[in-house]
């Protein structure tokens, strides 16, 4: 993995070109493309590390991310803003294990995976007509492109499922536990321009994560930032244009100031509107063995939760454990709670029996900022220059995903770079 640049101990220059507060995604992405274009740039950070949202910890010898995460391949700013090989990624299988209350149905995507046919066809999850749906849905979105999604008719997902004809028994038993896991919105809510965008990534590629853990993803590009970029544990406090003041009392002038907290944070930071937060928590568990082999998400079409998508995170990458054990991870979307250990413990226990008491529970996330809100009506590709040199950056300006925040970061780096000439 490479090493963040990343120096707490220099002090602070009194002025900078442009001055980058958070070191998230979005802040990362703007901050190498400043940096690739010549420019000074000082990256502020709140916390003792890059990434945001994507961290991940070293738990008795288990790789957790900070809360249960995907990359998708298909992302289109992975291939523009990172050497893939080197994050050495690690691809769960398309589709899904759906556990309906009594066994556990393959839902596969016969069209990369021609053998996982059958079991599809045959599955009780939704009807046939349902699955026929489905294949058409991902012809459609093949054929259409991102932008062109992003500004079709503006509907809530649930809505956009019910008009495309699914079954309520499809919507509840698959949808609403896959993407609503995904879009960390169980409630279907999110607009369906997301949705679509989402669904097209997962028929385009894999989901993945890096052997390192998602963590790999923001110190690959903290770690191509010339030493002394990232300032750690450095809050910032107030902005104006042409200064930053951090909280500690520090001050630094700029040229230019871009704002790259998550959405309620740079909201309060500029006075502007505020984000609505969806939630997550991640319950995780060590095992000694798997409760299953395959490499394939799970998720609980019972609608009983609080966990809709179980990953056997070891099954896919076997780096994220010690050996000989297996790393579990039990996404409870749309909640922000750190007890729900027990209440994941008992229901994964109905689908995998008394074995599960013998898992060790290694932490419980529970992030209230997890995505921006982003309903009907939404318009991604937000305002980034906000006049008088100030710019602001992050999903919350465009998609809510890595996709997004780091496609917001690029985005308003060159809304940066012109203004500067
Ligand atoms: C549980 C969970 C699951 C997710 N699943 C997926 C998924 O499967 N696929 C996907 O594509 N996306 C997923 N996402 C969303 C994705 O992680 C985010 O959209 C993305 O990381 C946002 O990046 P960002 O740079 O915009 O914001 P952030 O990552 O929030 O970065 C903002 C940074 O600003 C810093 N900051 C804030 N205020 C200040 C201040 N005053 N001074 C200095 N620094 C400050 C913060 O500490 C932080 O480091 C998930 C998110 C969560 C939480």
């Amino acid at each position: 993995m490479a090493e963040p640049a990343q120096q707490v101990d220099r002090p602070l220059p009194e002025h900078t070109e442009v001055a980058v507060i958070g070191a998230g995604l979005a802040g990362l992405a703007a901050a190498r493309r400043l940096n690739d274009a010549g420019r000074d740039v000082v990256v502020l950070e709140a916390t003792d590390g890059v990434g945001g949202r994507v961290r991940s910890d070293l738990v008795k010898g288990y790789r957790l991310d900070r809360g249960f995460q995907v990359l998708l391949t298909a992302y289109p700013e992975l291939g523009k803003q990172f050497d893939v090989n080197a994050l050495d990624l690690r691809r769960f299988e398309p589709g899904a294990l759906v556990w309906n209350g009594t066994k556990m149905h393959l839902v596969g995507d016969p069209t990369r995976r021609p053998r996982t046919l059958l079991k599809t066809g045959l599955a009780p999850v939704g009807s046939i007509t349902d699955k026929v749906r489905l294949l058409r849905q991902r012809i459609r979105l093949g054929r259409t492109s991102a932008p062109a999604l992003l500004r079709q008719e503006d509907l809530s997902t649930l809505e956009a499922l019910k008009n495309d004809g699914f079954s309520q028994a499809m919507i509840d038993g698959f949808f609403r536990p896959f993407v609503g896991g995904i879009q960390l919105d169980p409630a279907l809510a999110t607009s369906r321009r997301m949705f679509d965008v989402v669904l097209k990534s997962l028929f385009a590629g894999a989901a993945a994560v890096p052997a390192g853990g998602m963590q790999a993803i923001p110190d690959q590009l903290a770690g191509r930032l010339p030493n002394g970029t990232v300032r750690l544990n450095a809050r910032v406090g107030a902005v104006r244009p042409g200064e930053v003041a951090l909280a500690d009392g520090r001050t630094l002038t700029a040229d230019r100031v871009v704002i790259a907290a998550e959405g309620p944070g740079a909201a309060k930071l500029l006075g502007l509107a505020t984000v609505g937060s969806k939630s997550a928590s991640c319950v995780w568990f060590g095992a000694p063995t798997p409760p299953i082999t395959d490499r394939y998400i799970v998720v609980d079409g019972t609608g009983q939760g609080p966990a809709l998508n179980i990953a056997v995170m070891t099954n896919v990458a076997p780096e994220y454990g010690p050996a000989d054990s297996a790393l579990i991870a039990a996404a409870c979307p749309g909640v922000d709670d750190a007890n729900l250990e027990p209440a994941v413990r008992k229901q994964l226990r109905g689908i995998w029996g008394p074995t599960v008491d013998s898992w060790s529970h290694l932490r419980t996330d529970a992030i209230a900022h997890g995505q921006p809100k982003q309903q009907p009506p939404f318009a991604p590709k937000q305002a980034v220059s906000l006049g008088d040199g100030m710019f602001v950056c992050g999903d919350h300006r465009d998609t809510a995903s890595i996709q997004g925040a780091l496609f917001s970061g690029r985005r308003c780096a060159d809304a940066v770079r012109a203004g500067l000439g």
